[in-house]
């Protein structure tokens, strides 16, 4: 199992410590026979539980950090209300954890919304001064987060963007394809569902490079990238595995389907003609994954198709039989 992220640690975190706050308070509230008051806080303990546990099996954060943070806001506007302005000191860190829970615009617009219903009970209970002061240093607190949080999750995708995409071509990389392969096998334990691996190929591309240069033929690089991914379905995956090498994984496609896929690129390739006027093909090797086979043997089966196509000439489809027992490649193109 993959280690918790942050925001669901922080949603962990800030559950577990309104559970133990609020629980001895809805105790100690019922002895002294405030029934309203232990009731609120109770209710607030046990939902608190629920959004410990939910978050704790299931790892989904969205509508748990929206309940959690509504809850804690909820309760620190609630206590203002009834204990006075004093309680406005704790509103601080309550804008900074909000950016924790739930994504940086639900914070603001939360953060804000506790402002604003704030307004009356401040302004009765403050002089001039001090309310401007509170005011000024809330919507400080406020506006600074949202940009700070706004900042880091731009960062934070655009390090996501240039750690998985290889970036002449935005195709998934290595280091994506190596992930997406081990995540492919897990499924496979789980469910069992067909799934294939296409290698492919660019036929003579050094000779192309050569002539035409290194631009035309980057150009040609992405022009193949996007023929492929026009055809290949939402749920597969596409890597560049090196130089002019591609890698399709298909997602639920048995043998038959994963060549019928790859003859589809093939064919598609071969029939573009739209950089330079350039006729480009591309070689192909088909395997289906083989319960109880490792990463490495079922990419060299692919691997081996792909070099039986380039050494039969070139531009065709040759798919690769279940290796038990083992045999050899199959042509698939004529
Ligand atoms: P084959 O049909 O046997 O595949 O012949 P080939 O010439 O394509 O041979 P090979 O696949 O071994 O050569 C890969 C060539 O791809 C070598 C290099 O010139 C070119 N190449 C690799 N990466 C890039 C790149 O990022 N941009 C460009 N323009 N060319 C690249
Ligand atoms: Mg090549």
């Amino acid at each position: 199992m993959a280690a918790r992220r942050t925001e669901e640690k922080m949603i962990l975190m800030v559950s577990a410590i309104a559970v133990v706050a609020l629980l001895p308070l809805a105790i100690m509230r019922t002895s002294f026979g405030e029934l309203e008051g232990a009731t609120v806080n109770g209710l607030g303990a046990l939902v608190s539980l629920a959004l410990f546990v939910y978050v704790y099996r299931t790892r989904e954060i969205d509508v748990a950090g929206l309940c959690l943070s509504l809850l804690v806001m909820g309760c620190l506007v609630g206590n203002i209300f009834s204990k006075g302005v004093g309680e406005v000191y704790f509103l601080y860190p309550t804008i900074v954890a909000a950016y924790f829970l739930v994504k940086p615009l639900y914070a603001l617009c939360l953060s804000l919304f506790a402002l604003v219903l704030l307004l009356p009970v401040t302004w009765v209970q403050l002089d001039g001064l001090s309310f401007a002061k509170i005011y000024l240093s809330l919507l400080g607190c406020v506006l600074f987060t949202y940009a700070f949080a706004k900042q880091r999750n731009e960062q934070r995708d655009q390090l996501l963007l240039s750690a998985t995409k290889d970036s002449l071509t935005g195709a998934g990389n290595r280091r994506e394809m190596d992930r997406r392969l081990a995540e492919a096998l897990q499924r496979f334990e789980r469910n069992a569902s067909p799934m294939s691996l296409i290698i492919l190929d660019l036929d003579k591309f050094k000779q192309i490079n050569d002539t035409v240069g290194h631009v035309v033929g980057d150009e040609l690089l992405v022009r193949v990238t996007t023929i492929l991914q026009s055809r290949i379905r939402v749920t597969d995956d596409l890597f560049r595995y090196g130089g002019d090498e591609f890698i399709v994984l298909a997602d639920t496609a048995d043998l038959a389907t994963g060549a019928q896929l790859a003859e589809d690129l093939r064919a598609l390739v071969e029939a573009d003609l739209s950089i330079s006027g350039w006729q480009l093909s591309i070689s192909l090797g088909v395997a289906a994954y083989t319960k109880g086979e490792t990463r490495e043997a079922w990419l060299k089966r692919a691997d081996e198709a792909l070099l039986e196509s380039k050494r039969l000439g070139r531009n065709k489809v040759v798919v690769s039989e279940s290796p038990q027992p083992p045999g050899p490649p199959v042509l698939l193109t004529p």
